[in-house]
């Protein structure tokens, strides 16, 4: 038994919420993409932590302009006075599992953002308050655990605090602070519990020869603006469809609205994840499900080839998908999804209708083009919004929207590009994200290159409303599907 890659608490935290994450990315190397938010989160922690904690100096300018500046300032409030050594901001910490177990050997990585000897503090941002943990789901964070628990072993004492400070980084920046206090004995239950159930169901995702010997969490899908491996979960057939249609949302966990809090996990029976079936939809899902497996009986052995690997088959095989894109702009997921569709035989590179391939030489003009003597020709494709059928080739919104949106990143105008915080950019010059076009115009420019390109859709295409994109496509394909399927709540 080899040691495992690295780990760290948000590895942890990822696998907690559907064991499949944990194969897609440690396995397959299909991360999420981060996100602009994300980034902003980044540059608060290096305004608020390095330049004010450890320089003592209170930041003034930032590439992301005075809300940044803000959000730091409300972040400041929380934190003792400058200047904190180095060793004790954003600190680097390791733990090596096999010092504490006998067989575990896993290395776990982390950053703790402050670690006042007495108590260890997360900085956090977020778009609403009402996403903070609570005190009991402190507990229960492998964050706070394996942080407080190396804080506490390094320096002998038998108490030790935990707090979350979390900024709101949409005006008005209120900010809240979360704070537990641990036992060295409480500490090293929850501890020894990562060990002892987290580590070994990791190593076991890991070691999975296909993602789907490993158990689903369809009710984590719809979770953080949707799961971006969706796609690829229903490709191999590894969710449960019910009869006729597929309503993610009908996993989703109960909202804050919920009438009673949720209880604490009961550690002995594990409540089932999907719902009941009756006997006839059970065999018609397992069927289709044995069908699936069948097709997919063999891992594809693409699925786990470098992007370098990717583009050398394709430039072989399926020139055409870099005449419009050069191979750096694609992303490897879609490349391997691309060579593992061409290897089976599902789609052959002469017959594949790619809207961005068949575009003439010169670049796609984005803004729309007035309808055609306000006639709209009839499309001969399905639309299915927030529900999709049980069986037969689908298309995801996203898929189709995937190198529409590259275009309009790549469009931008030079007055355009002067408006938007360099973090925002390529090295290139190009845009990281369509939503950041200035006024609002990305979704809008998205659509319009949609429907110069309708006419030429067809089959089956799912609209699934977790896109902010995906509003604006959807006006602009109703008008022309052949047939439309709406899920109605
Ligand atoms: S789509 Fe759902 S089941 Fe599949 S990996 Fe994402 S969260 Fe897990």
């Amino acid at each position: 038994m080899g040691r495992m890659p690295r780990q760290s608490p948000s590895k942890i935290t990822t696998h907690r919420r559907c064991n499949r994450l944990t194969y897609f990315e440690q396995v397959l190397g299909l991360y999420r993409p981060s996100t602009p938010a994300q980034a902003f989160g980044t540059e608060v922690h290096r305004l608020s932590l390095d330049e004010y904690l450890v320089k003592g100096i209170m930041p003034t300018e930032s590439v992301f302009g005075t809300r940044a500046l803000d959000c730091a300032a409300v972040a400041i409030s929380h934190f003792p006075p400058p200047k904190i050594p180095k060793e004790q901001v954003e600190q680097e910490i390791w733990i090596d599992l096999s010092h504490f177990s006998k067989t575990e050997d896993a290395l776990i990585k982390g950053f703790i953002d402050l670690n006042e000897i007495w108590r260890v503090t997360d900085l956090k941002t977020t778009s609403d308050l009402k996403y903070c943990k609570t005190e009991d789901e402190l507990r229960e964070d492998a964050q706070s655990v394996l942080y407080s628990f190396k804080a506490i072993s390094d320096t002998g004492r038998s108490e030790i605090g935990f707090r979350h400070v979390v900024v709101k980084t949409k005006r008005t920046h209120y900010s809240k602070e979360i704070e537990i206090k641990w036992t060295y004995n409480d500490l090293a239950s929850a501890f020894s519990k990562i060990v002892k159930e987290d580590i070994p169901s990791i190593r076991k995702a890991l070691q999975a020869s296909d993602v789907s010997e490993i158990e689903a969490s369809p009710e984590s899908c719809e979770d953080y603006g949707g799961c971006v491996h969706r796609t690829t979960c229903w490709a191999f057939g590894l969710i449960d469809q019910g009869s006729g249609m597929i309503d993610f949302r009908q996993f989703k966990k109960k909202g804050a609205d919920a009438p009673a809090a949720t209880p604490k996990p009961d550690p002995t029976p594990a409540p089932p994840i999907n719902p009941p079936m009756d006997a006839e939809t059970k065999a018609h899902s397992e069927q289709a499900h044995e069908d699936v497996k069948k097709k997919h009986a063999a891992k594809p052995e693409c699925l786990s080839w470098t992007k370098e690997a990717c583009v050398l088959w394709l430039e072989k095989e399926d020139p055409a998908i870099f005449a419009l894109k050069k191979p750096s702009k694609h992303r490897v997921a879609a490349l391997r999804a691309r060579i593992a569709s061409i290897q089976d035989g599902s789609v052959t590179p002469a017959t594949v209708a790619d809207p961005v391939t068949t575009e003439p030489e010169t670049k796609p003009e984005y803004r729309p083009s007035p309808e055609a003597q306000g006639v709209i020709e009839q499309g001969v494709f399905d639309l299915y919004i927030d529900c999709q059928p049980l069986e037969g080739e689908i298309t995801y919104l996203d898929q189709l929207l995937e190198p529409l949106m590259q275009i309009v990143c790549e469009s931008i105008t030079e007055k355009e590009r002067r408006e938007i915080p360099a973090a925002y950019l390529t090295p290139e010059g190009h845009l990281i994200h369509y939503g950041m076009v200035p006024y609002n115009n990305g979704p809008a420019r998205v659509a319009a290159l949609l429907m110069a390109n309708r006419k030429s859709l067809t089959g089956r295409i799912v609209a699934l409303g977790t896109l902010p994109v995906t509003k604006a496509c959807v006006e602009v394909l109703l008008p022309a599907a052949r047939n439309k399927t709406k899920k109605i709540y």
